[in-house]
């Protein structure tokens, strides 16, 4: 599945509050998707969004690295 940013970001929104999300990448690859509103981050795991509340990491875990501890 390859779709790009914009297709992505045009499906998705986030699942708890309805809002619009940002991409989070790693260099080529998407790695996520932020709420800014929930402070959420839904991870992207080959290649597909997780869009799960239970599954979403805190904006605060993201940056600790938590989504590399699987
Ligand atoms: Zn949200």
């Amino acid at each position: 599945m390859k779709l790009n940013n914009t297709d992505l970001l045009d499906i998705l929104a986030c699942p708890r509050c309805k809002g619009s999300l940002t991409l989070l990448t790693e260099g080529e690859n998407h790695v996520g998707l932020a709420c800014d509103a929930c402070a959420l981050v839904y991870p992207i795991e080959e290649g597909i969004p997780i869009m799960l509340v239970e599954e979403a990491l805190t904006e605060a875990q993201w940056q600790q690295g938590m989504r590399k501890a699987k």
